[in-house]
């Protein structure tokens, strides 16, 4: 997505004014970040409790603009700029469906973000997310049918 399309539409479907409405009530400065997306430095309350966090166009940082546009964040940065071509395509409709995919992910291996289809789209290792192998339990469940339909009357 061009980094035009995802300004326009997050200011078009409301999340960016979100985003800097939070920054806004939390005290943050925004900047000038890079491409298109605006970095709300110095967020300081509790939740959540990553470093960065994206709403909109607008990624909200404990850190300085600085710190996360230096070149070793990098990762980091595109990590939470693909966030915001998520908030682009989805809209409002981000927020319901991010948190049903951190359930999901946290009920099949007790993370919040290893089986979370945003965060494995923007990148999991930019993202500070490693990845980690299901529950034993929904190990089982994920084997496939042949295997369980092997053993007969159960
Ligand atoms: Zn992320």
């Amino acid at each position: 997505m061009h980094t035009r399309a995802r300004t326009l539409l997050t200011a078009v479907n409301g999340t960016t004014g979100a985003g800097l409405l939070l920054a806004w009530l939390s005290g943050a400065t925004v900047r000038r970040g890079r491409d298109g997306v605006l970095i709300a430095e110095g967020y300081a309350r509790r939740v959540p409790a990553a470093t960065c966090f994206t709403v909109g166009s607008v990624i909200l940082t404990r850190r300085t603009a600085d710190w996360l546009l230096d070149e070793r964040r990098t990762e980091l940065f595109h990590h939470e700029s693909r966030h915001a071509a998520q908030y682009a395509t989805l809209g409002p409709l981000f927020w319901p469906a991010y948190w049903a995919s951190c359930g999901w992910s946290y009920a099949l291996t007790g993370s919040y973000g290893a089986r979370n289809t945003f965060e494995r789209r923007a990148g999991l290792a930019g993202g500070g997310y490693v990845e980690k192998p299901l529950r034993p339990w929904m190990a089982r469940v994920a084997r496939s049918p042949g295997q369980r339909r092997a053993r007969p009357g159960s």
